[in-house]
């Protein structure tokens, strides 16, 4: 059984309430995390002896102010890595998250605060995360809504896909699927809840594990 750090731990809090808007469940955190439940109750016991999170037995974990501007510190490292990877490195969408995952545990804030002014400054990650700035605060995003809530016939603008499993970010770069690409919802099939988009001018099915990891604004009609 892998032992996770308080650092993953908290981000993923942070991560999954982002998302779901509502308090996670440790149930959750353990399917997330790959952990036993039983690892994730005496995580949580210490977390909230620390003061980093609330939790109740049977009805979730909740970051306090101290958890969350420990989630947000790592979530800074983790993104401004990836869009340095990108940009200054030239590695691939699909090749920066496994590294950035390990990277985001051991930068100091002097290194980062420096690759922040190197980027520019810049308000969110290549899978169209936000990023938090050297304070903590995070740039303001449009609503998104998930592909899944999409209707057919109309138009969407990508802004956000979730960063991993690799292979699946691969598999976006593959079709063309990119941030700010446009995709129109041709038709969304029930039976499985899979989609089928319209991207550069070509159908792909996307099945409901992929809709639910892309998130979409929806184009102004003029
Ligand atoms: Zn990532």
């Amino acid at each position: 059984m892998p032992t996770i750090s308080k650092e993953d731990y908290l981000k993923s809090i942070y991560t999954l309430n982002s998302i779901a808007e509502k308090t996670v469940t440790t149930s959750t955190l353990a399917s997330k995390l790959e952990i036993s439940n039983a690892a994730i109750s005496e995580m949580s016991k210490k977390l909230s002896d620390l003061g980093l999170i609330s939790y109740e037995k049977y009805k979730g974990v909740e970051l306090t102010k101290e958890g969350e501007i420990i989630a947000l510190k790592i979530l800074r490292r983790h993104r401004l890595w990836e869009l340095f990877m990108i940009k200054a490195l030239q590695l691939n969408w699909d090749e920066v998250h496994d590294e950035a995952e390990k990277l985001e545990h051991h930068t100091s804030d002097f290194l980062i605060d420096k690759i922040d002014e190197y980027l520019g400054f810049p308000k969110f990650d290549p899978h169209g995360a936000p990023i938090p700035s050297k304070s903590g605060v995070l740039p303001k995003m449009p609503k998104l809504i998930s592909l899944n809530d999409c209707k057919v016939g109309r138009k969407y603008q990508v802004l956000r896909v979730v960063d991993s499993p690799s292979d699946l970010v691969g598999y976006f770069s593959r079709i063309g699927l990119n941030i700010n690409s446009e995709i129109e919802i041709i038709e969304k099939l029930s039976f499985d809840n899979s989609v089928i988009i319209l991207l550069n001018n070509v159908n792909h099915s996307l099945s409901e594990k992929v809709v639910d990891k892309i998130f979409v604004k929806e184009e102004e009609v003029i």
